[in-house]
């Protein structure tokens, strides 16, 4: 089988690597069907990853189940699933506590598309093993999408994540969103829909602006900020300094999500923050949990994940089309 491998910035090519086999009754073998790129890929391909290539990318898709063990019960070979990003085994104590992302039955940070936490091969594969198919795999409803929820590994379920139990804490909260790709675009949809009285998108790019628009956000390029202007903050650039725009825009007691991966060092505006009461997340996100809630979401109809995905494009054209900058393409392997 071929791994879509990135090589150099920039770069990325097909490599043949052996099939992947079952090693253990609970796993699956699956093939992504709707591939697509997480906001830090684009990070990663333009070099400012800390890891040193080549390595197999691609760690958000909707797969067909090909192969499974015989102890897997909750899916088959032909069902369409959503994998998540991390490698989690279900029954560790962290697993069972919901930190998914901090299971202790594999080295830490074990995830698709980047070899952190061992090599796992990446999401942009011909095939993918996944190690516990029961605790990881989560079948995708007949009735969405597989395009448009190619996202639901990582992106979108972090973006329910990010404002859902937020806003349930906090009806008609008013929501500030700092952000450069899709993850802050997914956030305006779902805060609209989930009752957040106000969003506010800040994004120097036009076509971003006005994607936060159509989902019903106030869009600004550059902001200064607002003192008490907002009870939820996001931030997914991975800048510090627009961290610190979100978190001095807070009211009192507001609660700041920081989703960016911050590659470099910074300084935050901690005297600000205490004063004003400051909440601040900064975490990887457990996703495992909230799949079902973020692709429950996603079938209400009052959201359109759909509209965020910028580009549809043959599986055959991931080397080439792959390191160009788009905002959310995805990848279609027909007939998988
Ligand atoms: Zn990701
Ligand atoms: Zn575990």
């Amino acid at each position: 089988m071929r791994e879509l491998t990135y090589v150099a910035r920039h770069t990325v090519e097909w490599r043949e690597a052996p099939d992947p086999k079952l090693r253990s009754d609970q796993e699956a073998i699956v093939a992504p069907v709707a591939t697509t790129s997480c906001d830090v890929d684009s990070a990663i391909l333009a070099g400012h990853g800390f890891l040193d290539p080549p390595f197999a990318l691609g760690h958000e898709c909707v797969a067909r189940v090909v192969e499974t063990g015989d102890a897997v019960t909750t899916v088959a070979p032909g069902d369409l699933v959503v994998v998540p990003w991390s490698v989690n085994c279900g029954s560790c104590e962290h697993c069972r506590a919901g930190l998914t992302a901090h299971c202790t039955a594999v080295p830490h940070m074990a995830m698709y598309g980047a070899p952190i936490g061992g090599n796992w091969g990446g999401l942009f594969s011909d095939l993918v093993r996944v190690p516990w198919a029961d605790a990881m795999l989560v079948t995708l409803p007949g009735d969405l999408d597989p395009v448009a929820m190619a996202s639901a590994s990582d992106n979108w379920s972090l973006s329910w994540r990010l404002v859902a139990p937020h806003l349930k804490q906090r009806p008609g909260a008013r929501v500030l969103v700092v952000a450069r790709g899709s993850i802050g675009l997914y956030v305006c949809d779902i805060a609209r829909a989930l009752g957040a009285s106000e969003v506010l998108y800040v994004d120097p790019d036009p076509a971003h602006r006005e994607l936060a628009r159509g989902f019903g956000a106030a869009t600004a390029e550059a902001l200064e900020p607002v003192r008490h202007g907002f009870d939820i903050a996001v931030e997914a650039t991975g800048r510090v300094e627009q961290l610190t725009l979100a978190a001095k825009s807070l009211a009192p007691e507001g609660i700041c999500e920081s989703a960016g991966n911050h590659f470099r060092p910074g300084e935050l505006p901690l005297l600000d923050m205490y004063l004003t009461g400051v909440t601040l997340r900064i975490a990887r996100d457990n996703v495992r949990g909230h799949i079902p809630d973020a692709l429950e979401l996603a079938r209400s109809g009052k959201v359109d994940p759909r509209r965020v995905v910028s580009h549809v494009f043959d599986w055959e054209q991931l080397p080439d089309a792959l390191p160009e900058k788009h905002l959310k393409p995805v990848f279609v392997r027909e007939g998988a």
